[in-house]
């Protein structure tokens, strides 16, 4: 089997090779589902995942990898949007349906009929653009076990504000607004943070494919500003906050 890496760091020292290490937990016991449906993807995935210290299956069609991914027992998922049988969308959809908060980190190719941000208003926890390289992906998915699996309540709110990830709907009051799909990822990812000071880099990471090279600091100032045309101007409320120097605040009073 593989190795563990459980070392504690030298103190001040080197960063290691391994995020793990820090992590420190048994590598044996951290499973991984991969579902994808090329093959040989699938096969390099697997070795290079395991070459990193996971344990790793694989299913190649939608179906298969939700009935795996229900059955329990996985720390993770990495996921395909574009399968045979059933997308990775509707497979993410149905397990946060089923209340199975598995972290799940989707697989998307460039070209994708889909947004990244689809992705993550589906119960995605994370999103990787084909190609990308083993480390990173590894790496990624070691920071999401680390948060490991968070519930997500079925309709977020922050005072009169409520936006609902599944039906995809948000209200001020009673009032619907109709948001484009960035601009619900960007609200989601503020309201499960709501109070809290959310940099702008963390904003851009989550939200847009921060390896996109138009995908700067600048976008997220423009997405906030369609926000609060949306959210606050018409209700005379500042619920988005800028602070200055640190990133934005969801403020559940809307100022
Ligand atoms: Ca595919």
């Amino acid at each position: 089997m593989h190795e563990a890496h459980c070392e504690e760091p030298e103190r001040g020292g080197r960063v290691t090779g391994s995020l793990w290490s820090r992590a420190c937990l048994t590598l044996d016991d951290v499973r991984v589902l991969v579902v994808e449906d090329e093959r040989r993807l699938a096969a390099a995935v697997k070795r290079g995942l395991e070459a990193e210290g996971f344990v790793v299956d694989l299913a190649h069609d939608g179906v298969t990898g939700l009935h795996l991914a229900c059955g329990g027992g996985y720390d993770s998922v990495v996921l395909d949007i574009m399968l045979p049988g059933m997308s990775g969308y509707k497979v993410c959809q149905e397990l946060r349906a089923a209340e199975n908060w598995v972290p799940v980190l989707v697989l998307s190719a460039k070209d994708g009929e889909y947004d990244q941000a689809d992705a993550l208003d589906l119960g995605a926890d994370d999103y990787l653009t084909k190609p990308f390289s083993y480390v990173v992906l590894a790496a990624r998915l070691r920071a999401l076990l680390r948060r490991g699996a968070a519930p997500r309540p079925a309709v977020l709110r922050c005072g009169d504000l409520s936006l609902d990830p599944s039906s995809r709907e948000v209200h001020r009051g009673q009032a619907a607004i109709s948001l484009t799909a960035r601009e619900f990822a960007l609200l989601e990812f503020l309201m499960r943070r709501a109070g809290s000071v959310v940099p702008k880099s963390e904003l851009l990471a989550h939200v847009w494919d921060s390896s996109d090279d138009i995908a700067d600091l600048n976008v997220v100032e423009v997405y906030v500003g369609y926000l609060r045309k949306k959210i606050d101007g018409p209700f005379a409320r500042h619920a988005v906050q800028t602070v200055r120097g640190a990133g934005y605040r969801l403020a559940a009073d809307g100022g």
